[in-house]
Formats: structure tokens, sequence, C-alpha cells
């Protein structure tokens, strides 16, 4: 049996990566736009111009530097050219995602399914995430093809350096927003693996199992706390 790239656990057929891991993915698509909406409101809107007048007077260049570069830079449009998917931390974030989606179309078939298990055939030339016709190369654009994608993406050769691409990518977003979702623990054990590791996240829907990364809608798990708390007399809280 093969195992995941990252930890002992197997992953499902032909992928490199276990559930858990791919939940963390999963997570980080979603939580990446977030974020980066987050640090253009924090560093890029307010007081984003250069206050006038500044570099008058004394002839020093002291006027201020109206937001933080490092931010303008991460949230800038862009591209890699043809240096592959590597991020010395300096890289838009936009580009780094691009980059990963034209590692994963390189290596992908020409057909996908889509997350409605509809079949679609795809060129392969390139990866152009689009929206009502038009490309959309944004950090949100990126995170959704990529979240479409997945499935490819965890079976590539480098699925691990994709997880730690995206694990740096969303470290530094929430170092410079100082916002991480928080995971709240769910009372009931977890249906597939019995453990009392079921959490909910901050942000996203699904309830899932930090062990296993079995997933549930808060429905589903509603019902199998429902049915737990059931069998064991408990008073439901
Ligand atoms: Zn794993
Ligand atoms: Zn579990």
């Amino acid at each position: 049996m093969t195992r995941c790239a990252l930890c002992p656990r197997t992953p499902p057929d032909g992928q490199r990566l276990c559930t858990v891991h791919q939940n963390d993915l999963h997570r980080w698509l979603t939580e990446i736009p977030e974020q980066a909406a987050l640090l253009a409101e924090e560093f890029v809107m307010p007081g984003g111009r250069p206050a006038a007048g500044r570099l008058g007077g004394t002839g020093r260049a002291t006027a201020p530097v109206p937001v933080d570069l490092r931010v303008l830079v991460l949230l800038a449009p862009g591209r890699y050219d043809d240096d592959g998917p590597d991020d010395d931390g300096t890289a838009p974030i936009a580009a780094v995602l691009g980059a990963w989606a034209g590692h994963i179309t390189y290596h992908h078939p020409a057909v996908h399914r889509d997350e409605y298990g509809t079949a679609h055939t795809v060129p392969c030339e390139h990866a152009a995430p689009r929206k009502d016709g038009r490309p959309r190369e944004t950090i949100t654009g990126w995170c959704a093809w990529l979240r479409a994608y997945l499935p490819a993406a965890v079976a590539l050769d480098l699925a691990a350096d994709f997880y730690r691409a995206l694990d740096t990518l969303v470290r530094r977003l929430r170092h410079l927003t100082h916002t991480t979702p928080q995971q709240h623990p769910r009372a009931a054990p977890c249906p597939a693996c019995d453990l009392c590791t079921l959490v909910r996240t901050d942000g996203h829907w699904h309830i899932h199992c930090l062990d296993c990364g079995h997933r549930m809608s808060p429905d589903e798990y509603q019902e199998h706390a429902a049915a737990y708390l059931a069998t064991r007399n408990l008073p439901e809280s």
C-alpha cells in the first residue's frame, strides 16, 4: 500500500495525499481569497495615497511608503514564465497559484470531472480560469480553478510540494492579517474512525475529522450526533 506523501495514512487509489491533507488543501483554497481580501482592505485601501508635498522642501526622499510594499507585491497580478512553481516568498500570490495551475494542466490528461461529476474535455496547453467568458487570472479565479482540479493536483508527483506551497502562502497571509480561522471541536465522535476529532472550522461549511479526513455537512452531523446520543441515553446538549 502506498502512503500519503506527507504522513503514514493511506491515500485513495491513484492519489498521493490522504484525505486529511486533501481537506487542508480544500480549506486553504477557500481561505486564501478571503485572506487576500482582508489584506487588501487592511493594507491597500485606506490611506493608499502618498501624502502630497512631502518630497518638497527638504530635498530628501522621505515620502512615507503609502502601503506595505510586500503586501502590494503579494496581491499584484502576475505570472511566472518558465521558472516553474518556485516561491521564494516574494512572488505575487496569483502568480504562485497560476504556476501550479500550469503545472497541473501540463501533467493532466484532457478530461476532468467537475465537482458535480460531469466529465469535461479541456484543452491542456494552459490553464485559464474564466468567469462569464472573461479571463480571471486573479487570486480568487485561480483558487476556484485549483479547487476544481484538486483530484488532479493530489495525483501529481509534486503533490507534497503543492501542499507545502499552499501551506506557506496561507501562513504568510495569516501572519500579515493576524487572522487564523479557529477550529471548534464537535461533541460526537467521527462516524468513520470513532475518534473524538470532529471539528467545525470558522468560515467553512463542512464538519471534518482531523484524524481520518471524513467530511460531513452540518445536517449530516446533527443527525449523526442525535443518533449517537440516542444510543447512549445521554441528554442532548
Ligand atoms: Zn497525509
Ligand atoms: Zn475520523
